[in-house]
């Protein structure tokens, strides 16, 4: 009988697929709540606030306010591959965090996922629920502003990747290296990181200290607050080109460095991104300051026009590829090194006179 045998070809249904892309875009808590956050960003929010319990495992909530979501778009927000940020004739400029249309319908599938909404300029709020890829019916809701995404039980419905999580500890220290991240990328935007674990109150705020102003001058105080003070005194800014790529940022004296890479921030157009060739180009740039055990502490941004980058690479979005990889190293080793030079000069005439 050979129907038995011969395998049939069949149309995933829509739950199924959503968990699968979950697999990819939210691997654990913290990547959950990079999305949230991110879209919170795109949405023009000047105030967001995390609050997790249990290591993010039971609960991450997202307020921010932003412009918020229309009541009939809610359920439009949770389909897959829809979304308001870009209409597909470009892929190469995109501006925003998101373009995918993925993250809330993912999120959705693995988690209880509410969110609650008010557009600007919405006579009320509206909320959705989905749980297990199931909608719920749009409901009126009470909200003043912006948007609350609510995700509970995260992966409840996915048991196999809920036994792959760390500690809680662990996982609340990876949100908190999300929203430092996050936060040195907007520095215009007020943080706050809030552990609600059995009612409690831990919490994290870095506030902005500057709503408008010089983009440098905020950068530098909110690198004081994520960093310490101690990073934010030792640090050099940094104003480099080459070949129309842009390099900026604080990079610490040799002296301020660390025994792991944890001071280590890079960005690309905006975007938070841990690329290997821009590591190793961070690393390179120090080879003549630092023994091989300890790294170099910098907060880098590069920016390039876009069509010179591709952000597309892999859909947690933390993977660039330059279109001239040998570009990109030689800003950053180039920039960091006169920089580190130019320092060490001054320190030595200061220290001779
Ligand atoms: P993407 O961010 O790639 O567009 P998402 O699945 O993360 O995809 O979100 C889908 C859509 O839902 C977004 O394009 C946006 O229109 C809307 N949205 C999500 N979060 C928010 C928010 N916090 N405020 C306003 N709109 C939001
Ligand atoms: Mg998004």
């Amino acid at each position: 009988n050979i129907s038995q045998n011969q395998p049939v070809i069949r149309q995933l249904d829509e739950t199924v697929i959503n968990r699968i892309a979950a697999g990819e875009v939210v691997e654990r808590p913290a990547s959950a709540v990079k999305e949230l956050v991110e879209n919170a960003v795109d949405a023009g929010a000047t105030r967001i606030t995390v609050e997790i319990a249990d290591g993010g495992k039971s609960l991450i909530r997202v307020i921010d306010n932003g412009c918020g979501i229309a009541a009939a778009d809610l359920p439009l927000a949770l389909s897959r591959h829809a979304t308001s940020k870009i209409d597909g004739s470009d892929l190469l400029n995109i501006r925003s965090f998101g373009f995918r249309g993925e993250a809330l319908p993912s999120l959705g599938a693995v988690g209880r996922l509410t969110i609650t909404s008010r557009a600007s300029g919405a006579a009320e709020a509206a909320v959705l629920t989905v749980t297990g890829g199931t909608l719920a019916p749009v409901r009126p809701a009470a909200l003043n502003e912006g948007t609350v995404v609510e995700l509970r039980d995260l992966f409840y419905a996915t048991p196999a990747r809920l036994k792959f999580l760390r500690t809680d500890r662990a996982e609340v220290q990876a949100i908190g290296a999300v929203v430092r991240q996050l936060s040195l990328a907007e520095p215009f935007i007020s943080f706050t990181l809030r552990d609600v674990t059995g009612g409690g109150e831990g919490r994290v705020t870095f506030r902005a200290d500057a709503e408008q102003g010089e983009l440098l001058d905020a950068l530098h105080g909110r690198v004081a607050q994520v960093l310490g003070r101690e990073f934010a005194a030792n640090a050099i800014p940094l104003d480099a080109e080459r070949e129309g790529l842009h390099l900026t940022g604080f990079a610490a004296l040799p002296t301020y460095s660390r025994g792991a890479a944890v001071a280590q921030f890079l960005f690309v157009n905006g975007r938070p991104v841990r690329d290997k060739l821009l590591v190793g180009a961070l690393r390179g740039a120090y080879s003549d300051f630092l023994s091989r055990d300890r790294h170099p502490a910098a907060v880098l941004f590069i920016d390039v026009d876009p069509q010179r980058v591709d952000v597309n690479v892999h859909p947690a979005k933390s993977e660039v590829r330059f279109r001239e990889p040998g570009v990109a190293r030689g800003l950053i080793v180039s920039g960091l090194r006169h920089a580190l030079a130019d320092a060490g000069h001054r320190a030595s005439t200061t220290v001779a006179s």
